[in-house]
């Protein structure tokens, strides 16, 4: 039997030692979007970890024996902040959504956390020069935990082609969870979310997703298929 990986513990040492990770939390919607691009493959290939954020993952790898719990990412990455208030000589830095948003989310944490320290924020749509000054910025500030919620697969290629800025920083790409910690969504009651349903509020929400969500039956079908020819 596989045995619960703590995550938290892993990432927590690795910030500690200043080891440098990438944290990619994968769903069958990425798995899919990986099939079309090798570029997005071979990110989540060399990710220093890959946690399963959704049902389809923990689904897929129960096919071929594997038990393993899933974790989405937004509690996983709320756990490391959490850990991060406790611990002020970790900064933190968010990047990511709409102008104002991550400020919003820093301050709710920072009001539960008073010790936390989030030593900068920026939203997801700078550009230019203003995208060249945030560079310099993570260059300067050197961040422990960079949170980075660009949407799925704009954050993994950033976070790719920009993680050398701070060589021992723990990049976490967490899509849209700065719109939930600033309360402009909602993330789906607890029910749902126990019983991997989640992404039934999400389509009830945001009902464009539809077409992306039609990777999850391709993901099932494909699982299926891979199951029983392999
Ligand atoms: N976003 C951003 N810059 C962009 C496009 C999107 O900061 O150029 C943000 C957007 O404001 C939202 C998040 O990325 O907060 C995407 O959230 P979503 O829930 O769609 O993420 P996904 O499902 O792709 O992980």
């Amino acid at each position: 039997m596989d045995v619960y990986p703590d995550y938290v513990g892993l990432l927590n040492a690795r910030i500690q030692n200043g080891q440098g990770t990438h944290v990619v939390t994968l769903n069958a919607e990425m798995t899919m979007q990986a099939r079309q691009d090798p570029d997005l493959g071979a990110i989540i290939d060399n990710a220093d970890l890959v946690v399963p954020d959704g049902a389809g993952i923990v689904l897929y790898l129960k096919l071929f024996g594997k038990t393993i719990e899933r974790c989405p990412g937004i509690e996983l990455s709320q756990d490391l902040i959490r850990h991060a208030g406790q611990t002020p000589s970790t900064k933190v830095f968010f990047y990511g959504g709409a102008p104002g948003i991550t400020d919003i989310a820093a301050d709710r944490w920072k009001k539960e956390f008073p010790q936390l320290s989030i030593i900068g924020t920026e939203n997801g749509y700078v550009q230019d020069e203003a995208q060249e000054k945030l560079k310099d910025r993570l260059k300067e500030l050197q961040p422990d935990l960079i949170f980075v919620g660009l949407g799925v697969p704009r954050q993994e290629f950033w976070i790719s082609e920009n993680r050398h800025l701070c060589p021992n920083a723990t990049w976490v790409g967490v899509g849209g969870s700065f719109d939930i910690w600033s309360e402009t969504k909602e993330r789906a009651p607890q029910w749902l979310c126990d019983n991997n349903l989640e992404w039934t509020y999400r389509l009830y929400q945001e009902p464009w997703r539809w077409k992306r969500m039609m990777a999850l039956p391709q993901f099932a079908w494909r699982a299926l298929i891979e199951r029983f020819t392999s």
